[in-house]
């Protein structure tokens, strides 16, 4: 078996302009891979091409051997979890996390189990009561990504999900990602902006420059053996 995921030559381009550039990208099962950049470097549509909301000009996409490239969003068994995750101000924590099963006409029993259990894994059970409006911004974030281990999907998809928080609930937040990766063995491809981000969470980094990768590699060897200027001076600017 290949890769997990992967872009074979894929091109997006919105009109006249080229966004991702025949991107060839690998994934293993269980890996966390961070796409980073500046911003408008084909990160977040490269991240909506692998979740089904974006189809690529060109090129395939692969899940375990099978073309995804035409396959809607919800056939994916993929959690995704954006930066401006909207939850329902008049529902509960539960009723947040169960909504999209709803969606999908899962069987009552059946959602409650799955809720119960998404809800245990994030270790938000307690608080599976409130409103959103009771909750944290940290307590919010779990609240959003627990809708997305809903699915029990194997792959996690983020973009810039911790974008919002201020510096020290990141930090925190950082580390319950890494601890739910480890514990779940999830695959997660979680795109930032953020190099120290990218450098603490994850197994391998892309670094994207106008849609392009520059280099992929572990956080260490694109910290020290950066392989094109763009790479030295992206990885080299502090925040
Ligand atoms: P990043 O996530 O790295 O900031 P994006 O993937 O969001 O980059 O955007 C890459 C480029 O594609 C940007 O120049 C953006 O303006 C453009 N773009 C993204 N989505 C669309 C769209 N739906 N229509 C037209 N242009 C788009």
């Amino acid at each position: 078996m290949g890769a997990f995921i992967a872009f074979q030559d894929v091109t997006k381009k919105f009109g006249a302009v080229t966004v991702v550039d025949h991107l060839g990208l690998e994934i293993s099962k269980g890996e966390f891979l961070s796409l980073l950049g500046p911003s408008g470097s084909g990160k977040t549509t490269i991240l909506m091409m692998l979740a089904g909301f974006e189809r690529p000009t060109s090129g395939s996409i692969l899940l375990a051997d099978r073309p995804i490239t035409h396959l809607p969003p919800h056939r994916r068994q993929m959690g995704v979890v954006f930066q401006n995750y909207a939850l329902f101000p008049h529902m509960t924590v539960a009723e947040n996390v169960a909504f999209p099963l709803e969606m999908q006409r899962v069987p009552r029993a059946e959602i409650t189990r799955r809720v119960d259990r998404a809800l245990d894994m994030v270790r938000l059970s307690a608080l599976k009561d409130r409103k959103p409006s009771q909750l944290s911004g940290g307590q919010q974030q779990r609240v959003a990504l627990t809708r997305a281990l809903v699915f029990e999907p194997d792959v996690i998809l983020m973009d810039e999900p911790l974008g919002a928080l201020d510096k020290q609930l990141r930090e925190h937040m950082q580390l319950e990602i890494r601890d739910l990766h480890r514990r779940l063995g999830l695959t997660i491809v979680f795109v930032t902006h953020d190099q120290s981000e990218a450098l603490t969470m994850s197994d391998r980094i892309a670094v994207f420059n106008a849609g392009k990768v520059e280099q992929i590699d572990t956080p260490q060897a694109v910290y020290d053996r950066p392989r094109t200027r763009f790479v030295a001076e992206f990885i080299g600017e502090t925040n």
